[in-house]
């Protein structure tokens, strides 16, 4: 059999990923992280709502993150995991430079990636005028001109949400169709304007959203738009292990229970990769619950090997 080199590998060094590391490096665990560097907030210039680091850019909290799973020995090695399988005991991981890390249990804190509506314009804008959430977004654009760019039944509450920030907000109803009935009254009760017609651009101007050009070739002024892409959760290793999934109106995500933990034995999940509705705070939150339960697990495995030790091999009669 392989020797197993790791009591925990890490992959995906995001928000949950370096914060499990943190713990399991404390507890004197030999962590390792596999991470490819594309964090879902990579996009964007700061990050918001994230006590102590309101403001600061994403890629800085992750470097400090980094720096602290360094301090207490965990290793963090840059690249992509490719090929997750149980291995013995443990489980080995290959990654795209061709290397096998061989660890006891697993951590997967891949993440998620936003699938975007297809509208010319509006990829290059995310992230930077082009979002996703209020409460990380909206307070920098308060009283602005607002966009909801519509792609499913949640963005009448998104623009009911937005609402909140700032009094002019225009939903742009193009791939949803016009709402009628209570969401129209309760749109018109708290003047959110509605535009039927489709949309065939995002207008940028001097670096910043600009507005939307209708087909009609009209230009509708907005300062920001919100839209709601498909989530959809990175979690090839947990796929290729097999782990049984949760289908949920908002997508199909591996089923884990209040401690990360997965259906496969030995394996845990945390952050977007499992829950759609993670920020970062949620995520750092979810890594250091995780990292508690796989060092309980472990500790319990320990025990067991130590009493397997100690216990006399039965004497043999010839
Ligand atoms: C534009 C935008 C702005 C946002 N702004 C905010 C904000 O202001 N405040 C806030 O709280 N939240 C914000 N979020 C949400 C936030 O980005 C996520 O909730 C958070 O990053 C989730 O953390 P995570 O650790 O689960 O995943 P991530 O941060 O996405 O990290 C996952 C890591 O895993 C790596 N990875 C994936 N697959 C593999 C693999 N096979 N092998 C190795 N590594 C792999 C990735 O490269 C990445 O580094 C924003 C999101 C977007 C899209």
């Amino acid at each position: 059999m392989n020797e197993i080199s790791w009591d925990v590998a890490v992959i995906g060094g995001g928000s949950a990923g370096l914060s499990a590391a943190l713990m399991l490096g404390r507890a004197r665990r030999r962590v390792v992280v596999l991470d490819a560097g594309t964090p879902r907030n990579r996009f964007a210039a700061h990050m918001h709502g994230v006590l102590g680091h309101d403001g600061r850019p994403p890629a800085d909290l992750l470097s400090i993150g980094r720096r602290e799973v360094e301090s207490y020995g965990g290793t963090i090695l840059t690249t992509t995991a490719t090929l997750t399988r149980r291995d013995g005991d443990g489980f080995a991981v290959e990654t795209a430079d061709g290397a096998i890390v061989r660890a006891r249990t697993l951590l997967v804190t891949t993440g998620a990636r936003d699938e975007l509506p297809e509208l010319d314009g509006l990829a290059e804008r995310w992230g930077r005028g082009v979002a996703v959430c209020p409460y990380c977004d909206g307070y920098e654009v308060r009283d602005r001109r607002i966009g909801i760019l519509a792609t499913g039944p949640a963005s009448e509450f998104q623009a009911q949400l937005l609402r909140q920030w700032s009094p002019s907000i225009t939903y742009l109803a193009d791939a949803v169709g016009a709402p009628g009935g209570e969401t129209r009254s309760a749109f018109d009760a708290r003047g959110i304007r509605v535009e039927e017609g489709p949309v065939r651009r995002v207008v940028s101007r001097d670096d910043r959203v600009a507005g939307v050009e209708m087909a009609d070739g009209r230009l509708i002024e907005l300062d920001a738009i919100f839209t709601i892409p498909r989530l959809v959760p990175r979690d090839e290793p947990l796929r290729q292990l097999g782990a049984e999934r949760t289908e949920h109106p908002w997508g199909s995500f591996v089923t884990v229970d209040e401690n990360g933990r997965t259906s496969i034995d030995g394996v845990w999940a945390a952050g977007n990769v499992v829950n759609a509705m993670a920020n970062v705070s949620i995520s750092i939150g979810a890594g250091a619950l995780v990292a508690g339960a796989i060092n309980h697990a472990l500790i319990l495995d320990d025990v067991r090997l130590a009493v397997s030790a100690a216990t006399p091999a039965p004497a043999r009669h010839e």
